[in-house]
């Protein structure tokens, strides 16, 4: 089984102490191997000079070459002119002739003797005579074997420093580590308030805590969103079913003709209505939440969608005299999903019907703008206070939440409409600067665009169906 050491600190400092052992013993080894050669140089060049004096000396004075020892300090030499050779007293105890019998080498040689002396031998052949020195190389592999044990001990010395030394400084390093893990393990679902410490923002350390604290943040605001959303929907869910429950037990108290008891069943079938509205909207930002909605990208006649949906909500404007009118100039083709489409459209439309007061005027109409199809949603109603522009695209959010009610809205069809446009790649906004009424934009992308209609167009939706007609809030 391979060896894994339990922590980073202790990887790092094995791998710091190991990469640091290893630099050092290449760069002792390559030390010996340089001093080796120096050395070994300097041996020759003296063996150089004491071959040119010997050989001088011969050629002017041989009958000096005895004093050799005494005057100059060579003790072992050999001069060869074929006759007897001159040797000096240590040469010939020495027996170093047999170092010149291994071979004819011009350069010098290391020989080593019986009794494992090794010599340096340098011999160089004149016409007719031959000059031979030798050193003895006791000294320089002293010095060698020295600086060998030096740098022996001076390795696991210097093993020992970096292991020592890369332990505490991984420590140092690693330290914040440590303390965005213990801060971290803080972090629980009702302390999520707390965020990691950032020591130095510029560092990878840093820049990890950065980002981790950011994930925090919006995992905050998700879940935020998601208690204030469970918080909404419960309340929403409570009202309709406790005016059941009271229309129920008055109806229960007292004794009933069938004309009483059939308004008590039509007053509890609207909030069935009303809940069932809740409940089918409740489902579709929960699918839109998911993210695994899939999209059909279609060419859509975005006048004949309007036209469609204004068709099947007509009978509401008419029931309050309210003028509902359509205005497509022109074919205009959107690309997107047409059930997302309509659904926003249907959204849109039904809310102008609700906050416009009877015999007021809505106008819905289709142009392309600037390689976009807009489709504008007018009416002459109520209007949206400015202090309200902000928010009203929020989920359950409502201007006037009594009359919203009334009106047996839940709060949730704008929130719908906008992720319904978005989820096709378009935008919803409410016109700023009116002065009577609202109006509501869609901005779609054109199918005539190309690339926002092409074929292989990524739709981060699953396609969807069967929420065609589905009610706005
Ligand atoms: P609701 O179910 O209450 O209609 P929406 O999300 O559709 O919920 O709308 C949110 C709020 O925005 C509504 O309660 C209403 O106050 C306001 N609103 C939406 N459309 C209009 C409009 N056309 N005119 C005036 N107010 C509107």
């Amino acid at each position: 089984m391979r060896f894994r050491p339990p922590s980073v600190r202790a990887r790092l400092t094995l791998w710091h102490a190991g990469v640091l052992t290893l630099i050092v013993c290449v760069f002792s080894a390559a030390i010996l191997v340089f001093v080796e050669a120096r050395l070994y140089g300097g041996l020759d060049a003296q063996l150089d000079r004491e071959v040119a004096t010997i050989a001088k000396i011969y050629r002017d004075e041989p009958d000096e070459l005895r004093d050799l020892a005494p005057d100059w300090g060579i003790t072992l030499f050999e001069v060869d002119d074929g006759n007897v050779p001159r040797q000096s007293e240590a040469w010939e105890r020495e027996g170093l002739s047999r170092a010149l019998q291994t071979g004819r080498s011009t350069s010098p040689l290391s020989w080593t003797s019986p009794d494992g002396r090794r010599y340096r031998v340098h011999s160089v052949s004149e016409r007719s005579y031959r000059v031979a020195a030798a050193v003895n190389e006791a000294s320089l592999h002293s010095t060698l074997w020295t600086l060998a044990v030096i740098l022996a001990i001076g390795i696991p010395f210097a093993a020992g420093l970096a292991i020592a030394g890369g332990y505490f400084l991984a420590g140092r390093v690693l330290s914040p580590v440590g303390t965005m893990a213990k801060r971290a393990r803080e972090i629980t679902a009702e302390s999520r308030a707390k965020r990691l410490p950032v020591e130095n923002a510029q560092d990878e350390f840093g820049q990890l805590a950065t980002v981790f604290n950011d994930t925090l943040s919006r995992l905050q605001d998700a879940f935020e969103r998601m208690r204030r959303f469970t918080a909404d929907a419960s309340h929403e869910l409570r009202t309709p079913l406790t005016a059941m429950r009271s229309v129920g037990e008055v109806a229960l108290q007292h004794t009933l003709d069938a004309a009483a008891y059939r308004d008590v069943i039509g007053s509890m079938l609207e909030e069935v209505d009303r809940l069932t509205r809740l409940v089918e909207s409740l489902l579709i930002l929960t699918r839109a939440d998911s993210g695994k909605v899939h999209l059909a990208a279609e060419a859509l006649d975005v006048g004949g969608l309007a036209g469609h949906v204004i068709d099947q909500l007509r009978v509401l404007a008419d029931e309050k005299q309210q003028e509902l009118t359509l205005r497509a100039p022109i074919r205009v083709h959107a690309a997107g999903d047409a059930a997302l489409i309509r659904q926003a459209l249907m959204n849109l439309i039904h809310n102008a019907i609700k906050y416009t007061p009877d015999g007021g005027a809505i106008t819905v109409e289709v142009r392309e703008t600037g390689g976009q199809v807009m489709i504008e949603v007018r009416d002459t109603g109520s209007g949206i206070p400015a202090t309200h522009r902000d928010r009203i695209f929020d989920r359950f959010y409502r201007v006037d939440p009594g009359r919203s009610r009334e009106e047996g809205g839940v709060g949730l069809g704008l929130a719908i409409a906008r992720w319904a446009v978005e989820a096709n790649g378009g935008k919803l906004e409410l016109a700023g600067g009116k002065t009577e009424g609202s109006s509501f934009l869609v901005l779609l992308p054109s199918a005539d665009d190309s690339s926002a209609f092409a074929a292989d167009r990524k739709l981060p939706y699953e396609t969807r169906r069967g929420t065609e007609g589905a009610v706005s809030s």
